[in-house]
């Protein structure tokens, strides 16, 4: 799913107000982010199968280093943004 226009600027405005420094890469220290306008999940490991509705799912917004691509994950929910309402397209 992607997210709106809106829900993307409260999550890059969430990320201004919550990431204190160094916000630099913890891997190659550069300061060159991108955030995702995407919407993906992580949902528990169970063994190789495909279990449906069988656990929470978590919501995921990627936070991508664009010079090594280290990935921070955060919660949208976490930050306040209302997932009701993306972009399935
Ligand atoms: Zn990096």
């Amino acid at each position: 799913m992607k997210l709106t226009k809106l829900q993307h600027d409260k999550l890059t405005k969430h990320l201004a107000e919550k990431w204190k420094a160094p916000v630099s890469c913890a891997v190659c220290g550069k300061n060159d982010w991108n955030v995702s306008d995407g919407l993906y999940e992580l949902r528990e490991f169970h063994g190789g199968s495909m279990v449906i509705g069988g656990s929470a799912l978590i919501p995921v917004s990627p936070v991508t280093c664009n010079n090594c691509g280290n990935t921070v994950l955060i919660n949208p929910l976490i930050a306040g943004i209302e997932l009701k309402g993306g972009n399935n397209e």
